[in-house]
């Protein structure tokens, strides 16, 4: 009998955890809202339901072993409500103090990572946070009057983030001087936080498995976004390696990564992003999924964070990763799909009738394979693009940042 592995949430990262899945010959099923959804076809089976349809999500836990997540917004009454009955084997915990920055970044400090300079608002004049419902009936001019204080206090430039459902930039406005606050203070409608911006030198990635006894970690990304979304990631990174080695820093700050996962008691994955600046890193937030940084290991590593996930959940040994060679993850978002869409054409050159080498029409959203040595085309199979939608990925094998700048970067817009 194959073990069986449930996962809420059928976007790429549900994709990418069922197909290492299937390598590990596990059985395994998705739950996503959209019928469509990306995993539902590399899935067994599946269950289409909202994320807090408690029916759904049960039918999803009574068809596994074994459940994980991949998408971080599940309420947290309906998770502690399947946590007692069925085998989330990560916990709720790591989701539950990640879905609040503000909690976030308390949990942060308190097991020794240090967040940059942050503070609630709107606040009370203890500096206690106001309930949702009071924000919600402040006037404008009142958020106007919270947001001054607060960032006269915390000083320019300062950056705005609501405190819940955000990503990817969304629900946050950066501060540079006064005149930008009227414009900011919409955001306060909903509790936010403030934070001082980092003049950081880049951000990076630590990714981790733990399997409650041992931690293993991937070599760390150098993530280089364009509009607050990822855009590249760059293993080695400059700047956390020596000779092919991790730097002083850099093992600094996997280790106080892996003491805080340890001291939150947390399992299975978990990926901090950080600020590096010089010496010291910022913790800016975390994740207890797989992470768009971490793309990279499925070619660029000798074990992937999507399988290292499937060992732990399938109670195997943790593998420790080790970087083949130096790798360059591109995301590929809708204005670059046509791009890549090209990409793979081209390595089908002479495949047969239907292809054109010119043409993007010839092949469709969804496609994982190496197109062209060491150039690993993933597209993810969604139905509708947009632009700054997460279309797919392109990993190589062998790569520096410096020749992808010379030798691929124009092709992607
Ligand atoms: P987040 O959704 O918090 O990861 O923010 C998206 C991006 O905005 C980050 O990857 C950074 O590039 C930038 N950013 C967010 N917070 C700060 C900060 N406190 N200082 C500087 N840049 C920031």
């Amino acid at each position: 009998m194959k073990n069986r592995i449930g996962i809420i949430g059928g976007g790429q990262l549900g994709l990418m955890i069922a197909q290492a899945a299937h390598r590990l010959d596990a059985y395994v099923t998705v739950l996503d809202p959209a019928s469509d959804a990306p995993a539902f076809a590399e899935a067994d089976a599946s269950v289409t339901g909202a994320f807090d349809d408690l029916k759904a999500l049960e039918r999803l836990c009574e068809a596994s072993d074994v459940v994980t997540y991949e998408f971080e917004n599940v309420p947290g009454d309906i998770l502690r409500h399947l946590e007692g009955k069925y085998n989330i084997k990560q916990g709720i915990r790591p989701l539950f103090d990640s879905q609040d920055r503000l909690r976030e970044k308390d949990n942060a400090r308190a097991h020794g990572l240090e967040p940059p300079r942050y503070m609630p608002v709107p606040a009370d004049m203890s500096g206690r946070p106001l309930e949702p419902e009071t924000c919600a009936m402040l006037s404008a001019q009142e958020r106007m009057i919270h947001l001054g204080m607060a960032a006269g206090r915390m000083g320019f430039p300062c950056v705005l983030k609501t405190r819940t459902l955000g990503y990817d930039g969304h629900g946050q406005a950066v501060i540079r001087e006064m005149s930008d606050i009227e414009k900011a203070s919409e955001l306060l409608s909903v509790p936010c936080i403030l934070e001082e911006m980092v003049d950081f030198d880049f951000e990076a990635s630590v990714i981790m498995v733990s399997d409650g006894k041992d931690i293993i970690h991937f070599p760390v990304a150098r993530n280089i976004h364009k509009d607050g979304i990822l855009d590249l990631s760059v293993v080695p990174a400059s700047g956390l390696q020596r000779d092919g080695k991790e730097n002083a820093t850099c093992r600094k700050m996997t280790s106080a990564c892996k003491e805080f996962m340890r001291s939150c008691g947390y399992k299975g994955i978990l990926a901090i992003e950080l600020f590096v600046k010089g010496d010291r890193f910022y913790f800016n937030e975390m994740a207890p999924r797989p992470h768009n940084s971490g793309h990279y290991t499925i070619e660029g590593c000798t074990t992937s964070q999507y399988m290292e996930l499937c060992h732990f959940l399938l109670g195997m040994p943790l593998e420790t990763p080790e970087l083949k060679a130096p790798t360059v993850m591109k995301n590929i978002l809708g204005q670059d799909l046509n791009a890549a869409k090209l990409v793979v054409a081209e390595s089908l050159r002479g495949a047969g009738p239907g292809i054109e080498v010119s043409s993007s029409d010839s092949v469709n959203n969804a496609f994982c394979g190496e197109a062209g040595k060491g150039v690993f085309v993933h597209l993810y199979g969604k139905t509708q693009s947009r632009p700054k939608r997460k279309m797919g990925h392109v990993t190589f094998v062998p790569m520096t940042l410096d020749r992808y700048y010379s030798e691929w970067s124009a092709r992607f817009i």
